[in-house]
C-alpha cells in the first residue's frame, strides 16, 4: 500500500512540474500592450460565449484586458495575469511554451488567467477525491488543470469557473471514473 501512495505522489509531482501558476500580480505603472495579439481572438470569443452561458448574463464580455505573448524570463511561469496602479490589467502569455503544448493546455491556461483578471478569482487548491483518484476542483488551482482533464469535463469546468459551483464537475468524474474501471 506504501508503494502504491508513494508512486502516485511521484506521478503528481512529476506532472505538475514545472507548471506552477502565478496569482494576480499588482504592478506599479501601466500595462504594455493594448490589444489583443490575433492569436488569442478565437480564446476570447470562446470565454465570453462560455460566460453568456454560465452566468445568464447575454452582454458578458472579457472587456478592456489585452492578451499578449512575452518571455516571461527563465522559471515556471507560464502566464500572468497583471494588475497595475493606473487600474489597467493585461495578461501576459510565455510564447516559448504556448508553442510547446496543445490546445488543451492552452485553454485551460488562459481562462485561468482570464479567471483572475475577468472574474477576479484566486486560486482554488481543493481537489476532488473519486475511488483512488484525486482531481483538481478549479481551473483556478495554482497548478494548471492538464489537457487530459480539461479536454474531457470542460464544461464542468466552465461552470465552476463562472459560479463556483462544482456539482456538475464531481458528478462528471465520478461518472468518468466509473466507467473507466
Ligand atoms: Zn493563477
Amino acid at each position: 500500500m506504501k508503494m502504491i501512495i508513494f508512486a502516485f505522489m511521484a506521478i503528481t509531482l512529476f506532472s505538475s512540474c514545472g507548471l506552477k501558476l502565478k496569482d494576480h500580480n499588482q504592478k506599479e505603472g501601466t500595462r504594455e500592450f493594448d490589444t489583443t495579439d490575433p492569436a488569442f481572438n478565437s480564446y476570447v470569443q470562446k470565454f465570453e460565449s462560455k460566460g453568456k452561458t454560465q452566468t445568464g448574463d447575454s452582454n458578458f464580455q472579457v472587456g478592456d484586458i489585452p492578451i499578449n505573448f512575452k518571455e516571461l524570463g527563465s522559471g515556471d511561469v507560464q502566464g500572468v495575469c497583471n494588475e497595475y496602479t493606473d487600474g489597467t490589467k493585461e495578461i501576459l502569455i510565455k510564447k516559448s511554451w504556448w508553442d510547446s503544448v496543445d490546445e488543451g493546455f492552452r485553454e485551460s491556461l488562459l481562462f485561468h488567467e482570464l479567471g483572475h483578471c475577468r472574474l477576479g478569482r484566486t486560486h482554488n487548491d481543493d481537489m476532488i477525491q473519486v475511488g483512488s483518484n484525486q482531481y483538481k476542483a478549479s481551473l483556478m488551482h495554482s497548478y494548471i488543470v492538464e489537457s487530459p482533464d480539461y479536454t474531457l469535463h470542460q464544461n464542468d469546468y466552465f461552470r465552476e469557473l463562472f459560479t463556483q459551483d462544482r456539482t456538475t464537475l464531481v458528478n462528471s468524474l465520478s461518472r468518468t471514473t466509473a466507467n473507466s474501471k
